[in-house]
């Protein structure tokens, strides 16, 4: 979505343009500027980190082009307070802005973040540290500073300046001031009055070590000194050569000489020094021990590493050495991001580093989609150092990396599954994850198995996993039972579950759309099949007994079975008695591979109307009948005495229908529907269809007895 300029400019006075911020941004910047917030030191971490990805950027073209960096070779943050004009600068050498970059980027076209950020902020679901992760970072500034200047040099074009005080608008220029950057961005905060803690020292610091201790590139601070010097008026000169050289030194002096020196005439100057210090000095911490790592240092490096504003919930530290050697740090986060399935977020997930060189960001190659949750870093002893995004692709190394990676997460995963209560946090967020690395990765699928929690039947208010299912499964069961649904409480009274409760069979609920395509590809568990209760091929363990039963009856409803298929036709592919119902009339199963009445649910909600699939894969239904139901005793008793007795044709009709809703499916003619039970209603109320119809002006034929005759006017209606 690149906008040009020309687009959005609204006044051009010489070589100054004024922008006008987009309408979002310009409520972003309000919310920023007038909610009462106290913690505003984030904003130095927000630009510290925008320095540290355009640095990631610069360093990552160099890497196959060396002359990318001639304009400023060195790789750097530089953080400046002035304290007599009040400002605080920070500069990198990062790969700049062009113009283009400095409008689209900084005001006119709204992150997608923006709205999410705003009403995170808004309904009180969140406070503005966390606007690093919604992408819109850089506006922090404006938390402290009442104007705010940014001179930036792309390699690609001239250097320009960007500046405003927020109010609706912004300028860019041609910088023309003669101060040349070299390559990378300045931004210079022109403090607040009441923020002026920022151009102190001391605070600086603790901020950075606060939060960007971990930034990969130095981070100077700008200091200043102050020393009081006592010169004799004759050594002043001399002294001033290589004071430098003598500071810190003890020296001995005779007790005379000092005496006689003390003694001649004696000045004292103040002198003011400058220098960089830099404030970031730890080295990476993955080349650490993880036994001398705190778990202060991994929650301070994820942060910086995430942008998240809380602290992980698990980490994994490990090296893995042998043919081939890498280190790597990985994260949980302890919760999913707003925008975790958003398909054109850029994943923010695993930094790829060979040799303690950062190579590039979400390198969507180390780890599959479904872990695109995890955060971390990898460091590589043996990837070529220019490797190009291209190249990576194929490369053999990255795929044992990529393995090794996902077998870690499976391992912390487990590690996370040992503590009930952070387990319960871990699967709250990132269930649908795991459900998507069953449906893709077949080769960790019993791993993943292992991590899925259900409610069922039996797991009370709790959540149980497929392990402990199978330790309360009874003698003689071999599969593990399930059924799908649009939530818990359309399920756990479901028709479908009726001869299995009865027999204390458990049932696991899956409630979850992505569970439908797991549960597809899952298949089995330890060995046991998992059977869908509303899907052909749930055969229950039965007694001889029952067995001779359920000959029996199906016998003796062969008939009625017949009868019903003639009336439905195709709307149903056969009629047979049934075994999983003991209430209920009757249940619509589907096919044991095809989809199942929530996979339909689904796919009408994503709208897949011409897909070719719909048209073979939509439920071919079964009706099974219960022989022991009153209605069904009732219907076989009617067809019998006279084969082509009307109410019974209507009756079936209804039951069919009624079976849709009870079954998960939804109605083709709700009307056709709403219009036979309204029949029943009247006939339930006794009311003479008679006067009704002269009320509604209907045009339909008066009836003699409205009972006898209740069967054709419901045909008129089909
Ligand atoms: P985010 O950094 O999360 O994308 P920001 O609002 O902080 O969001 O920054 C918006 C964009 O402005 C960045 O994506 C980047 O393209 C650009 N930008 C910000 N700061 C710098 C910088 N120091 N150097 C180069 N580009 C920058």
């Amino acid at each position: 979505m690149a906008t040009t300029t020309e687009d959005v400019r609204l006044v051009s006075e010489g070589e100054t343009e004024t922008f006008a911020f987009q309408a979002e941004i310009n409520q972003l910047l309000s919310l920023i500027i007038n909610t009462f917030y106290s913690n505003k030191e984030i904003f130095l971490r927000e630009l510290i980190s925008n320095a540290s990805d355009a640095l990631d950027k610069i360093r990552f073209e160099s890497l196959t082009d060396k002359s990318k960096l001639d304009g400023q070779p060195e790789l750097f943050i530089h953080i400046i307070p002035d304290k007599a004009a009040n400002t605080l600068t920070i500069v990198d050498s990062g790969i700049g802005m062009t113009k283009a970059d400095l409008v689209n980027n900084l005001g006119t076209i709204a992150r997608s973040g923006t709205k999410d950020f705003m009403e995170a902020l808004t309904q009180g679901a969140g406070d503005i540290s966390m606007i690093g992760q919604f992408g819109v970072g850089f506006y922090s500034a404006y938390l402290v500073a009442e104007r705010v200047i940014v001179t930036t040099k792309h390699n690609d074009d001239e250097q320009y300046v960007w500046e405003s005080q927020a109010g609706g608008s912004f300028t860019v220029r041609r910088d023309t001031s003669g101060e040349d950057i070299g390559r990378g961005t300045k931004i210079q905060l022109h403090l607040k009055e009441d923020q002026l803690e920022y151009v102190e020292e001391k605070r600086l610091k603790e901020l950075v070590k606060k939060h960007s201790e971990f930034i990969s590139y130095p981070i100077s601070l700008w200091t200043e000194k102050t020393v009081d010097r006592e010169v004799s008026d004759d050594e002043e000169e001399e002294e001033k050569k290589d004071d430098k050289a003598e500071e810190g030194k003890i020296e001995e002096v005779d007790e005379d000489e000092e005496k006689e020196k003390k003694e001649k005439k004696k000045k004292t100057v103040k002198e003011v020094t400058h220098e960089w210090a830099q404030v970031n000095k730890q080295k990476p911490i993955w080349l650490r021990s993880p036994d001398e790592i705190t778990k202060e240092e991994y929650a301070a490096f994820y942060k910086s590493l995430s942008n998240d504003w809380e602290e992980h919930l698990a980490v994994k530290h490990f090296s893995v050495e042998g043919q081939l050697e890498f280190k790597s740090v990985l994260f949980v986060p302890k919760r999913a991001p707003f925008d975790l399935f958003d398909g054109k977020k850029k994943a923010n997930n695993i930094k790829l580093y060979v040799r303690r060189v950062f190579i590039m960001d979400n390198c969507e190659d180390l780890i599959p989609e479904y872990l695109s949750f995890v955060k971390g870093v990898v460091d590589s002893e043996d990837l070529p150092l220019n490797i190009s995004r291209e190249m990576l692709q194929q490369n053999k190394i990255l795929k044992v990396i990529r393995k090794n990676l996902v077998k870690k997460c499976m391992e912390m995963f487990g590690e996370i599954a040992e503590n009930k209560e952070d387990y319960a946090k871990f699967y709250e967020s990132f269930s649908k994850n795991l459900k998507l690395g069953i449906h893709e990765d077949s080769q960790n699928r019993p791993k993943l198995a292992d991590l899925l929690r259900y409610h069922s039947t039996k797991s009370g208010g709790e959540l149980t996993s497929l392990k402990d299912y199978v330790t309360r499964m009874k003698e003689g069961q071999s599969d593990i039972y399930y059924i799908t649904g649009e939530s818990q409480k359309a399920v756990e009274n479901s028709p479908f579950l009726e001869r299995l409760k009865k027999k204390g069979l458990e049932v696991i609920f899956m409630t979850d759309a992505i569970d439908e395509y797991a549960v597809q590809q899952l298949k089995e568990y330890d060995g046991k099949k998992l059977v869908s209760a509303t899907k052909e091929g749930l055969k229950l363990e039965e007694s001889d007994e029952e067995k001779a039963k359920k000959e029996e009856e199906k016998a003796q409803f062969e008939g009625l079975c017949k009868v019903i298929k003639d009336i439905l036709g195709d709307k149903v592919e056969k009629v047979v008695v049934s075994d999983r119902i003991v209430d209920s009339p009757c249940v619509l199963v589907t096919g044991e591979y095809g989809w199942s009445a929530n996979m339909e649910r689904i796919m009408k909600a994503q709208a897949l109307k011409d897909n070719a699939m719909s048209g073979y894969m939509s439920s071919k239904k079964t009706m099974e009948i219960n022989p022991s139901n009153a209605i069904v005793q009732e219907l076989r008793q009617r067809s019998e005495a006279d084969k082509s007795d009307k109410t019974v044709k209507d009756l079936v009709l209804l039951l069919f229908e009624t079976s849709l809703l009870t079954s998960g499916f939804s109605l083709d003619e709700p009307n056709t529907f709403g219009n036979r039970i309204h029949r029943m209603i009247k006939l339930g109320l006794s009311i003479d269809e008679d006067a009704a119809a002269e009320e509604d002006d209907s045009d339909l034929p008066p009836l003699e007895d409205a009972a006898a005759e209740e069967g054709s006017r419901m045909e008129e209606v089909d």
